[in-house]
């Protein structure tokens, strides 16, 4: 029960259809069609209760096997300034998640979390104040999806998981929640729709190359050397930024899927031009040869002020002036656009905004 879920019954929103197959005929003694049936169905957001085309009896017999729980809104804010879509979800434990609807001109993009809570300590970020709770499930991650769906009553067609959490540590879940929200039958969000953010664990970005999931991967990287980035990500005493360098450049050597990444720029901690020749020079040397390349692009985001980290947001001129000298070196740079800055839109702080008020 460590997550609440009744674990006698079946998690059937974590179930693959092949799996759903497999219950289906074996253990409700259905025809496997029914499978399809109700997979399309759960995927819509509609309970196994309420799923219309099936039998009273089937129903109940599922009911009976299955648990279905579907995140629910805790807290919603809406920006008056582009529409952004904030959601605080509460899951079966009680515990609380951040979920972020975007609008842009070619779609609806969620930023969904992927545990509550997180460990990797970066010191700018509000999520992982608290350290990890716990993993959350495939069907806690596709959850999201859903109830957001559900809720603005727009398709979804895009998904970035970049909420609370770090994917890559909750690997085998995050996978099989790929593969679901990939589903013809479900979601249908395919691969080059969902880009992966991780601050850089590099056992699990070899492991990643090796599947067949053509998904955009983001990397955190904040600092162009191990000493910089080590004061701010404590990951980077684990691997530094070498080997991780290293690691990308084998991931698009495998995948031939272009890496982006991205850099929280901190006012006197890693936003001067020296760290950008630096960035520069280090991205150029470890992921292009003479002979071929991969394209690179950073994000350039001004780091968000989080009240505990005391860090700043750095100038203008000093973000126009970084962004200028990777143009420069043939490194293509953008700066983040901020969405929803009214209702502080960037995970982390409503959680812990919640968390905190009920401690109180
Ligand atoms: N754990 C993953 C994904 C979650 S964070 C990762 O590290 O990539 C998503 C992005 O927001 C990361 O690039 C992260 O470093 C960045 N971030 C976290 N706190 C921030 C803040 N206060 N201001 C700006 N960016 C922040």
């Amino acid at each position: 029960m460590e997550n609440g879920i009744n674990e006698k019954k079946i998690d059937i929103l974590s179930l693959s259809l092949s799996e759903l197959e497999t219950f289906v005929t074996e253990e409700l003694g259905e025809a496997k069609y029914r499978a399809k049936q109700i997979f399309t169905n759960i995927h819509k957001g509609i309970h196994p209760k309420n799923i219309t085309n099936l039998s009273k009896a089937l129903r109940e017999k599922i009911d009976e096997k299955c648990e279905y729980r579907l995140p629910y809104i805790e807290k919603k804010l809406i920006s008056a300034i582009d529409g952004t879509v904030k959601y605080l979800f509460g899951l079966v434990d009680g515990n609380c998640i951040e979920s972020v609807v975007m609008k842009y001109n070619h779609g609806n993009t969620i930023c969904i979390s992927s545990q509550v809570g997180c460990r990797m300590g970066c010191k700018f970020c509000a999520s992982t104040i608290g350290g990890k709770v716990r993993d959350l499930t495939p069907s806690e991650l596709l959850g999201q999806v859903i109830a957001a769906q559900n809720d603005t009553g727009e398709r979804i067609s895009n998904i970035v998981m970049m909420g609370i959490g770090e994917p890559l540590d909750n690997f085998d879940n995050v996978v099989k929640f790929l593969r679901l929200v990939g589903c013809e039958e479900g979601l249908n969000i395919g691969y080059r729709h969902i880009s992966l953010s991780s601050c850089g664990l590099v056992d699990k970005i070899y492991k990643l190359s090796e599947l067949d999931l053509p998904i955009t991967l983001s990397i955190s990287l904040h600092a162009p050397d191990d000493e910089t980035r080590s004061a701010i990500m404590p990951i980077n005493n684990k691997w530094g930024v070498g080997e991780l360098l290293r690691a990308c450049r084998d991931y698009y050597g495998v995948t031939k899927r272009r890496i982006s990444f991205e850099y929280t720029l901190i006012s006197g901690k890693n936003d001067s031009k020296e760290n950008a020749e630096k960035l520069a020079r280090v991205l150029n040397g470890a992921l292009r040869s003479e002979k071929e390349g991969m394209p690179i692009h950073v994000n350039l985001i001004p780091v968000n002020e989080v009240k505990e980290t005391g860090f700043k947001r750095s100038g203008d001129e000093a973000i126009k002036a970084f962004a200028a000298v990777l143009e420069k070196r043939g490194i293509r740079a953008t700066v983040r656009r901020k969405l929803g800055s009214d209702i502080n839109a960037s995970c982390g702080q409503l959680r812990r905004e919640n968390t905190k008020s009920k401690e109180e």
